[in-house]
């Protein structure tokens, strides 16, 4: 039920699928399960828990009966997983072990894993394909590249597994009715949120985190990928997974890359809304540039992000001036 979830929720709903999201809430908000609805006209089933607590997880699989699961619930701040590794290896690590140990015990065998470009860490040659290195540079991405050990080592224990690992690159926008998109607790740490909440006057001004990289305007290139996209590419890892057993690991980006201030300039246009910023230091751990080889997504899954730049900021900003507090707000509509 947080970002992802919550469009992957949409599509599945769409698509006929019947839905049970597990979430303990702690980056996420029971409206969302009414915006669904008000989407899709359909209202997923809810268990309000936590992953780690098996108890509860058997009686989820034993009421609801899963075909398969799609894992997203984790922490991803690179910088709290810095202060605070180990809330990072008990909620990522140790969650994903008690949901794989109770897939185990109910026969669930397909799981689709939310894993993420920074298992990469710094990579020296562009664009990055699944076969670089894995060498995260934050306790967070370790997390990420930790449990893709864990999942490969599952795989290779039993050949009735099926598992796609998505390596996410930076996802941005919202799902176009407005109706959802990202609500971050407190100070966005990511830059779409970041950026949008300062064009909608809730934040001052956007700290560029470093204007002196070896990038054409110094500032740092990611891939920024339209939350449909990403949310299309797990139904796409769904389907593969439901006639191919083993392990699938596929980049979910565009293949390319944008500046920190191309997305400043990409917004401002998108919302008619000035962005201040200003060049502040770099922060620790980042990368100068980052953008993926979604080649062999496009192979294996027939799968292809189909949004761009302009569409992203588009929907960020429509969910974002519709909603200025996130689900918090009273709603606009
Ligand atoms: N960034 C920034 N200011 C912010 C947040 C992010 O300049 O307030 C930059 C960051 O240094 C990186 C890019 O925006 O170059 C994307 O950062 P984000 O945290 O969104 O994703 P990451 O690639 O680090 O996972």
């Amino acid at each position: 039920m947080g970002y992802i979830g919550s469009h992957v929720s949409i599509l599945l709903l769409e698509a006929g699928h019947d839905v049970a999201i597990l979430d303990n809430l702690s980056n996420s908000s029971v409206v969302v399960l009414d915006r669904i609805k008000q989407i899709t006209t359909r209202l997923p089933e809810f268990y309000n828990m936590d992953v780690r607590d098996t108890s509860n997880l058997e009686l989820a699989f034993i009421k609801f009966h899963p075909d398969a699961v799609i894992h997203f619930a984790g922490l991803k701040a690179v910088g709290e997983s810095v202060i605070d590794p180990l809330r990072y290896y008990e909620w990522n690590v140790m969650g994903s072990v008690v949901l794989l140990q109770v897939m185990n015990k109910y026969q669930v065998k397909k799981l689709v894993f939310s894993s993420s470009a920074c298992v990469y860490g710094d990579v020296a040659e562009m664009p990055i394909t699944e076969i670089s290195c894995i060498a995260p540079t934050n306790p967070y991405g370790q997390t990420k590249a930790m449990i893709e050990q864990i999942l490969a080592d599952l795989v290779s224990s039993d050949q009735g597994w099926s598992v796609a690992r998505l390596r996410y690159f930076n996802p941005a926008g919202a799902h176009i009715s407005g109706l959802i998109g990202e609500d971050p607790n407190g100070i966005p740490n990511n830059l779409p949120p970041y950026i949008s909440q300062v064009a909608v006057g809730k934040l001052d001004v956007l700290k560029i985190f470093g204007g002196d990289y070896p990038t054409p305007d110094g500032t740092g290139v990611r891939d920024y990928i339209h939350v449909m996209d990403l949310a299309r590419g797990h139904l796409s890892a769904l389907n593969y997974l439901s006639n191919e057993s083993g392990l699938l690991t596929v980049n979910l980006g565009t293949g390319h890359g944008y500046s920190v201030l191309e997305m400043v300039k990409a917004f401002e246009i998108a919302s008619g809304k000035k962005v201040p910023y200003r060049i502040a230091e770099r922060r620790s751990g980042d990368v100068a540039i980052s953008f993926a080889d979604p080649s062999r997504a496009e192979q294996l899954l027939g799968w292809k992000a189909s949004l761009g730049l302009n569409e992203m900021c588009r929907d960020q900003w429509h969910w974002q001036s519709k909603n200025p507090n996130g689900y918090r707000s009273s709603c606009a509509y």
